[in-house]
């Protein structure tokens, strides 16, 4: 069935058995997510952050309850006009698309952008985050918020990692992977590039004397973090520039691998930021 809205043709859809709904709900898949590069996002701000940066979005879809409001409208057109698909779902489809109870009232499918690590050029005093086999995905999309809060440039996932493109991970970043390029490489080819590009990679490492305070912010920069369970490969620590540690009073033996790389991002971006 369709209908004419502000937004132009929009596809109405209340059957939880419509091949659309199966299609979207099988992105919480890793597996289809890889076969269609397509990912699901959840909330009007992803959506509209997609937008602003001009990242394809293939489709939209609200329920009747949010349809008038100017800013769905708007993006609703906006999906429209560069030829994306815009559904008007029931609540139901909505919760089975996501998988939850209570969700947000508008989603995106979005296709997926990885940005070549040979394309990426480190210049003076920008910084990047590697972040090698990380695998919670809260801890990514918290870390590639806080990347964008700080204004550091990108995140280089190294090894084997979890994926940047589930819904957790994307829910984390509250809108800021679509204004943080994202690259994906094996540590070969990291370390090579680091070497090639003279990039000073600065380790973070629980045996390290090195205090974080004491580096200097202004050489192009990777900041290196390493895995929640085993930290960093010996491989990586090697190639590092110089390793640091966060000093610690309590009892914990590490920090949360996100908080540690907010700490080391405010303090490599301290006058950038003051
Ligand atoms: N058992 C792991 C180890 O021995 O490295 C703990 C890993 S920790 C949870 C995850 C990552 O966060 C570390 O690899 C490091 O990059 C960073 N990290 C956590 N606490 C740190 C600290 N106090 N100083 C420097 N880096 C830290």
């Amino acid at each position: 069935m369709t209908d004419r809205t502000q937004a132009g043709e929009v596809k109405q859809i209340s059957s939880l058995t419509n091949p659309w709904v199966k299609d979207v709900r099988a992105l919480s898949m890793k597996k289809t997510r890889d076969e269609t590069g397509q990912f699901l996002g959840e909330g009007l701000k992803l959506v509209t952050d997609a937008l602003a940066e001009n990242w394809p979005v293939d489709a939209i879809a609200f329920t009747p309850a949010v349809r008038e409001q100017p800013h769905v409208a708007k993006a609703a057109a906006t999906v429209r006009a560069r030829g994306g698909s815009v559904m008007e779902v029931s609540e139901a489809v909505l919760a089975k698309i996501t998988r939850r109870e209570n969700p947000q009232m508008v989603v995106g499918v979005f296709r997926q952008r990885l940005k070549p690590l040979k394309e990426v050029k480190v210049g003076k005093g920008e910084l990047y985050v590697a972040l090698e086999q990380v695998r919670d995905p809260g801890n990514l999309g918290t870390i590639i918020r806080t990347v964008d809060s700080v204004g550091a440039k990108g995140v280089i996932l190294v090894g084997e990692t979890c994926d940047p493109y589930s819904f957790e991970a994307v829910r984390a970043t509250m809108g800021s992977m679509f204004h943080v390029p994202l690259s994906r490489t094996s540590r070969e080819a990291f370390i090579d590039w680091a070497r090639a590009g003279s990039l000073r990679l600065v380790g973070t490492h629980l045996k390290a004397t090195h205090d974080y305070r004491k580096v200097e912010s202004e050489a192009p920069t990777v900041l290196v973090m390493g895995n929640e369970q085993a930290g960093m490969t010996d491989e990586m620590s090697e190639a590092c520039t110089v390793r640091v540690k966060i000093p610690m009073a309590g009892q914990a033996d590490s920090l949360n691998l996100a908080v540690a790389t907010g700490v080391m991002l405010y303090e490599l971006r301290r006058e950038a930021l003051s």
